[in-house]
């Protein structure tokens, strides 16, 4: 018999590591244990298995313990769950959760995929039935049953992070009215508010309402109701309660055995993912990683980095070397009809901790305008001001988001700038793309204000800018002013007229030309600086402006 590895944990990190680890060693001993009753089973899908999108059930589970047995001979013990880890003589107790027998098992080598625990806020009436939360299949059986038996009405999520959303959308399209309270003014939390707020209106026209900077301060039942009431003084009477506030590593394992834990509270590894122990790796929602861009330490709780990082653990477990070079948090997520996607940095954390960043708003078509059916793709991108260096992007749209938000998260792990972004050579035909594809665009205009050939100002500074007498003026036609809205206190002087009517405006002021999304206002910014006016186009346009401003709630 050669090396005997344990593995805890059954699903994406502890059964890619248990696969892979056979593939590298034939002659190992791979046990693996998994406290639940499935291994190997689709957590990304749950949400979509409960709002009746994936139809079957056994679609979900994608493999079984036979089947781990009959092609890689491993040795899957399901309702087993690891009670101790004594990393001196190298042994796990294992407790059967079907009849409570505890037994040891000795190592060689250990890997941890444990994953993550919800957070369970300690408030009143937290307990009662049909409150739940989603992270496993029993878990999504619980709540697709209610759904499916007793026609509830009413449902509150609390918290709007991407379980909340896609659970939103699904219990919506299920013809449950749901509310989500968020203790934040947006959703999605990684995304910056301007960025995340371009769904807010597409949530509330879904029927989904929105409860924001609130959060729950208890729970109490009327009947078979639950009454959710709320810090802000609301009652929300419903029939079904989605937790979905966050999550955190499960290290008690970890723990146990004094491995170090990081200061994000995920288990401290290396690059080969081993922790402090040399005989224990780990790996998942359960770690703390290097973010690539800042090279801060991080909790990166997606599926993608689970699954690298298992490949990467049992790799150097069974004596190959391997490295993980670290996450970009990458993430899209659906909601109803629109996409929302991130990689990378957001604004939010660059101001946080002071590093230089500068930012660039572009709107553009999913594909060339005159093929049917395109749609807007809005990319925030930010990049370093020395260097032009991709530092994060975060992309909201119907169609295309998904390619997009890849390529930026390859040209930041390629440590491109947004000069390379020029230059992409990105498939296009008209279904698909433009000449310009979005990115193009996104970094023909992050290029053009890092060669100062497009100064700008962003929709959070205009308040004050105005204040001190800076004069707007909107280049857009007026059948636009009226059906889009207008910012007040802009000139209004339409793009093709602005050449004649120069005369009408002061060189010793200062202007801000803008338009519907940035194009038109980079035009008439040239016509102004090369006619010597003081001018800075508003980044995004008033798009940018209007889901930013517009839709803040007080
Ligand atoms: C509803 C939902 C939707 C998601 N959607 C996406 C998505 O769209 N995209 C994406 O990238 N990520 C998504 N994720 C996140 C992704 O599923 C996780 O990042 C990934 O599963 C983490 O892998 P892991 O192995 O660390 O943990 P898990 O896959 O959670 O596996 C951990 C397993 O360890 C078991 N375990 C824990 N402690 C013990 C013990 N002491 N003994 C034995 N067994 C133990 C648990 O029972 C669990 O089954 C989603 C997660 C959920 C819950």
């Amino acid at each position: 018999m050669g090396i005997k590895l344990i593995i805890v944990g059954g699903v994406a990190g502890g059964a890619t590591a248990a696969a892979r680890a056979r593939r590298v060693n034939e002659d190992a001993e791979i046990i693996v244990f998994e406290r639940g009753e499935y291994i190997s089973f689709a957590n990304c899908g749950l949400p979509y298995y409960i709002g009746n999108v994936i139809k079957k059930r056994s679609h979900l589970l994608l493999a079984t313990p036979r089947q781990f047995k009959n092609r890689y001979n491993i040795d899957v013990r399901i309702f087993s769950e690891v009670v101790g880890l004594n990393a001196k003589d190298k042994t796990v107790e294992i407790k059967n959760t079907a009849t409570g027998e505890k037994y040891k098992e000795s190592y060689d080598k250990l890997i941890l995929s444990p994953g993550a625990e919800p957070i369970k806020p300690p408030l009143e009436g937290i307990e009662l039935e049909n409150i739940f939360h989603l992270r496993n299949v029993p878990d999504s059986d619980r709540i697709k049953k209610i759904v499916d038996e007793r026609n509830p009405r009413r449902a509150v999520v609390v918290g709007g992070g991407f379980i909340g959303l896609e659970m939103a959308e699904n219990l919506t399209d299920r013809g449950v009215k749901t509310t989500i309270v968020e203790m934040l003014d947006q959703v999605m939390p990684s995304l910056d508010y301007e960025m995340a707020s371009m769904i807010h209106e597409h949530l509330e026209a879904k029927d989904v309402e929105l409860e924001f900077k609130n959060s729950v301060k208890s729970f109490s039942k009327a009947g078979k109701q639950i009454l959710v009431s709320t810090q802000k003084g609301r009652t929300i009477e419903c029939d079904m309660v989605l937790l979905s506030v966050g999550i955190r590593p499960e290290n008690s394992l970890a723990k146990q055995a004094n491995l170090k834990i990081g200061p994000t509270g995920g288990i401290g590894v290396d690059n080969t993912m081993k922790t402090s122990d040399p005989n224990i790796y780990a790996v998942g929602d359960a770690v703390e990683v290097r973010d690539i861009v800042t090279g801060f330490p991080t909790l990166t709780a997606l599926a993608g980095p689970a699954n690298k990082q298992a490949r990467i653990a049992a790799d150097n477990a069974l004596g190959r070397k391997s490295i993980f070079t670290g996450t970009l948090g990458t993430s899209v997520v659906k909601v109803f009809d629109m996409v929302l996607a991130s990689t990378g940095i957001n604004e939010k954390f660059l101001k946080k901790h002071d590093i230089p960043y500068l930012v660039s708003y572009t709107h553009s078509g999913s594909h060339a305008g005159y093929y049917p059916g395109a749609t807007n793709t809005s990319i925030k991108i930010l990049f370093s001001p020395g260097t032009g260096k991709v530092l994060g992007a975060q992309i909201v749209g119907q169609k295309g988001v998904d390619k997009r938000i890849d390529v930026l998260a390859t040209a930041i792990r390629a440590k491109m700038t947004v000069f390379d972004l020029q230059e992409l050579e990105l498939a296009y035909a008209p279904p698909y793309s433009s000449a310009k594809d979005p990115i193009n665009i996104c970094g023909f205009v992050a290029a053009n204000i890092l060669k100062a050939d497009m100064e700008i100002i962003h929709w959070s500074e205009l308040e004050a800018l105005q204040k001190n007498g800076e004069i707007l003026i909107d280049l857009r036609t007026k059948f636009e002013l009226n059906h889009e809205g207008k910012i007040d206190g802009a000139l209004h002087i339409p793009i093709d007229e602005l050449r004649s009517r120069l005369s009408e405006l002061d060189k010793k002021k200062s202007y801000i030309p803008f338009c519907g999304i940035g194009y038109r206002g980079y035009v008439g910014h040239r016509i102004l600086v090369q006619n010597g006016f003081n001018s800075r186009n508003l980044s995004g346009g008033f798009m940018t402006y209007k889901m930013a401003i517009n839709k803040k709630q007080p």
